[in-house]
């Protein structure tokens, strides 16, 4: 046999432990470039209700007090971009929680149908103001169980019927419809509001990503929702899918595997 083959086989071993090494320093640089990247975004977003509370509040103080309609006008400019700064400090930490696997995932069987009419009756108010309706698809059955985590998919489902009512203009409509299949439960939200154009739909999942930030914010949206949507559902080893025509609406839809029937007792 060749003499050297011990040695071949050695160097083998070095550039293959080399080349992990070099694997995992990029994935670090990648990580690194991220957290920037992520703090870079985060400070902007926080920049900006910030801005416009602080200009309100020092124009009061410059004098705008003493007017009292001025007065009124500009504390509620302020409430509302407090208010702002309050959702996207929450769903910061929301995001921040299902990232990094703080919050344990509790898999458990529940109707998604009671779930679906506990949002639509937050919802209820809002969507009242706009004279958007809230219903469920024809057919739909009287108890639909699926197994999940019920916090977060009542999160999932906060998220969308939120963005349905956000971005669908008076006299509008969002369905919620459940299709049950052997083993899956597909649960769609859809509405026939402004509908997103095919060049931002893949793009919606990203952090601060919005079609029309002014839209967005005046809506009250903090750019988040659909990010921590997919990324519980990913923790459900499930995606969202996304069908939307400009003018015409979006529906939005994701699987969950079926689920027993739970009898809670009433002791
Ligand atoms: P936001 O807080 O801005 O609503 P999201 O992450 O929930 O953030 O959504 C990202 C963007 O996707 C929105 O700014 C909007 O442009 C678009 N979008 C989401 N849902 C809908 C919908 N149902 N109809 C139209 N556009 C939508």
């Amino acid at each position: 046999s060749n003499p050297l083959s011990p040695l071949k086989k050695i160097n083998e071993e070095i550039f293959s432990y080399a080349a992990l090494k070099q694997k995992e320093i990029d994935e670090l640089k990648k990580l690194e470039a991220f957290r920037r990247e992520f703090i870079a975004d985060v400070s902007h977003e926080l920049k900006t209700p910030i801005f416009a509370a602080q200009g309100f509040v020092h124009t009061l103080l410059d004098g705008a007090v003493k007017d009292k309609s001025v007065r009124n006008k500009f504390l509620k400019k302020a409430a509302k971009s407090l208010d702002g700064l309050d959702m996207l400090v929450q769903d910061l930490l929301t995001l921040s929680q299902i990232e990094t696997g703080d919050i344990k995932m509790h898999f458990e069987n529940f109707d998604i149908k009671m779930l679906v009419e506990e949002v639509f009756d937050q919802f209820e108010s809002k969507a009242e103001k706009k004279d958007i309706t809230l219903e469920f698809g024809r057919n739909v059955p009287d108890e639909v169980f699926v197994y999940g985590d019920w916090q977060r998919i009542s999160q999932v489902i906060t998220n969308l019927i939120s963005n349905s009512v956000k971005y669908t203009n008076e006299g509008g409509k969002v369905v919620v419809d459940f299709l049950l299949s052997k083993n899956q439960v597909t649960t769609t939200v859809k509405d026939n509001g402004d509908g997103i154009p095919p060049e931002d739909v893949n793009r919606i999942f990203q952090r601060f990503y919005r079609v029309d930030k002014s839209r967005s914010r005046e809506r009250g949206g903090t750019g988040l929702g659909l990010a921590i949507v997919k990324h519980i559902m990913e923790g459900h080893n499930s995606k969202v899918e996304v069908k939307s025509t400009v003018g015409k609406g979006s529906e939005f839809s994701f699987k969950l595997p079926r689920g027993k029937k739970t009898v809670i007792s009433e002791e």
